[in-house]
């Protein structure tokens, strides 16, 4: 796992700026020759993407497809691939299926197994940047740390740690697992081992016969545990809340099916459409008729009675709430490795660390070589939120101090051509999110698009359509299983207010985004001549 393909391996600093001669145009290097020197005068574009994710990569290529060619796509990383970049754990693999779990323009007739890893789903997102001929665009190294509206000029300000851009319009696609969030814990300070979080493995570190702690029980800790069991010495597992755990059907897939595949493209569209259909058949049980859940939940409790022999760790990892309250495990590898002897299961959450012990809430302690936190990310409280400014000067956090809001995912009103790919409630609780991406994508073209033919130069959602879109939404909420399933979720704020998931199908987000109805909005004319400089398109 920790081997890296040569696709990932860090890029050169030059290239990976973005500024390698190789791979830039003579119009790219006059706009980052001038970045460097005159920060009055930034380049301008028409779009400046933030992140190189699925989100980012994915806007890119439509941005092309709609011809709109003078865009930048600001990565903060050495390469593309955002959360797939980042998190190269031991045993990170995808838990939707790889044919759905792919851009619907770019199939991959070639995934190598039902359920990709992390370096295939790497590979792949590196593949469709050089494909759809992103590489110009890209300003690696290039972390965002501030975008402002300037109401004078009608634009976005965005600066960057190696340089400042105008932009008609801003893109965030940072994507809600990028900033990882690490307890703050007494004594975690002095703890005199290695400490570190799950999307920030540190690959230079053997835990061969060690004594690692891992925290958490989330999607990450199901992958993590199994791979590392083996090898160290002890493994304890600190659980603050079991997770429901279902099987994983993962299998190679086979040279026959791939040729298929290959001669018939066809069949991989068809192979994608019947899993498609699958999950969203479940939409319902999760958004309407939790209750439908049972049934599900005693396939996860069967599960856990045929590998778990030991009654008191089968109490140990059951959880107390409905199956789908958080989000569904899968793995057929993470019982049987907390089952392990060299395994123990603590139930309780990590409270402190006292040197080399660690104490968790109930007074169990473990002494430990190493802390692996598998505690997940800064979703509900976007990290970009407070780098970003609206046309009051306000930053988005601000905005957002009682919960992310915004119309259909993708515009908040007060940030003028700011659209979100996965904003707020566009989650997913069991499908992929390469289609929720893909729908947001839909409406930013079908906006730059409609700000075109009207003349117009920016657009923000009115408060009242805001307003509605946000109440119609969490009145649908209060019957899903995030809701009503006994459980805290990471779907939730301090509050309890559910602002990351989607309370539907992926059909009817897609339907909800298809078209920008301008009675939703407010046009903004400009005022004021665009930029002082113009860059030229940049391919
Ligand atoms: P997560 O689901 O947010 O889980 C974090 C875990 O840390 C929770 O179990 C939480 O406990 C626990 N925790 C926090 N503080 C703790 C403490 N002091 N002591 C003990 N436990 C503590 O994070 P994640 O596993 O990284 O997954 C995040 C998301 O990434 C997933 O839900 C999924 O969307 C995505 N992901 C996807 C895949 C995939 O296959 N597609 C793989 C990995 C991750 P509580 O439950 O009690 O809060």
């Amino acid at each position: 796992m920790a081997a890296r393909t040569p696709q990932q391996r860090p890029r050169p600093a030059a290239e990976s700026s973005g500024a390698a001669a190789t791979d830039r145009t003579a119009t790219d290097r006059t706009a980052t020759d001038r970045t460097a020197t005159d920060r009055t005068e930034a380049p301008h574009v028409a779009v400046a993407v933030i992140g190189s994710g699925f989100g980012g990569i994915g806007a890119g290529v439509r941005l092309r497809r709609a011809g709109i060619t003078d865009f930048v796509i600001l990565e903060r990383g050495d390469s593309v691939g955002g959360t797939w970049r980042d998190n190269s754990y031991p045993g990170c693999a995808c838990d939707v299926p790889s044919h759905l779990y792919s851009f619907s323009f770019a199939l991959n007739p070639d995934w190598p197994r039902s359920f990709s890893g992390q370096q295939e789903i790497r590979a792949y997102l590196e593949r469709v940047t050089d494909t759809y001929g992103l590489r110009p665009h890209l300003r690696l190294n290039h972390e965002v740390t501030e975008a402002r509206w300037e109401p004078a000029h009608t634009r976005w300000r965005v600066t960057t740690s190696r340089g400042e851009w105008t932009a008609d319009a801003v893109v965030s696609a940072t994507g809600p697992l990028s900033d990882p969030q690490v307890p703050d814990l007494p004594g975690l300070d002095a703890f005199p081992g290695q400490v570190f979080h799950s999307s920030r493995w540190d690959h230079e570190l053997d835990l061969t016969g060690k004594r690692v702690a891992v925290i958490g029980t989330g999607a990450s800790a199901v992958q993590i545990v199994p791979s590392i069991q083996p090898k160290v010495a002890r493994l304890a597992l600190f659980q603050r809340t079991p997770g429901w755990v279902l099987p994983k059907m993962d299998r190679e897939i086979s040279e026959l099916e791939k040729r298929i595949h290959r001669a018939l493209p066809v069949t991989t569209a068809l192979r994608r459409g019947a899993l498609f259909a699958v999950r969203e058949l479940q939409v319902d049980a999760f958004v309407r008729r939790p209750g439908v859940l049972k049934l599900v939940q005693r396939l996860a409790e069967r599960h856990l009675a045929r590998q778990v022999a030991d009654p008191a760790l089968r109490a140990k990892l059951t959880p107390d709430y409905r199956i789908g309250c958080k989000r569904i495990l899968l793995s057929h590898t993470f019982y049987p490795a907390l089952a392990a002897p060299n395994s123990e299961v603590i139930a309780s959450g990590l409270r402190e660390v006292r040197g080399s012990t660690l104490v968790a809430a109930d007074g169990t302690e473990f002494e430990a070589d190493v802390i692996i936190f598998a505690t997940g990310f800064h979703v509900t409280d976007m990290p970009i939120g407070s780098r970003v400014f609206g046309a009051e000067g306000q930053s988005l956090a601000e905005e957002w101090k009682d919960g992310m809001a915004a119309l259909r995912g993708s515009t908040v009103r007060g940030f003028p051509n700011l659209f979100f790919v996965i904003g707020p409630n566009t989650g997913l609780g069991n499908n992929s999110m390469i289609l929720m991406i893909e729908s947001q994508l839909n409406y930013l073209i079908d906006a730059l698009g409609t700000l075109r033919s009207l003349g117009a130069t920016a657009l923000q959602p009115t408060e009242r359509a805001q307003r509605h879109w946000n109440q119609r939404l969490q009145h649908r909420m209060e019957r899903t299983v995030w809701t009503t399933g006994g459980c805290r979720s990471w779907y939730l704020t301090e509050d309890g207010k559910n602002t990351t998931l989607w309370p539907g199908s992926t059909s009817a987000f897609r339907r909800a985004t298809r078209r920008l109805d301008l009675t939703e909005y407010d046009l903004i004319k400009r005022q004021a001549p665009a930029a002082a400089t113009k860059q030229e398109a940049a391919v």
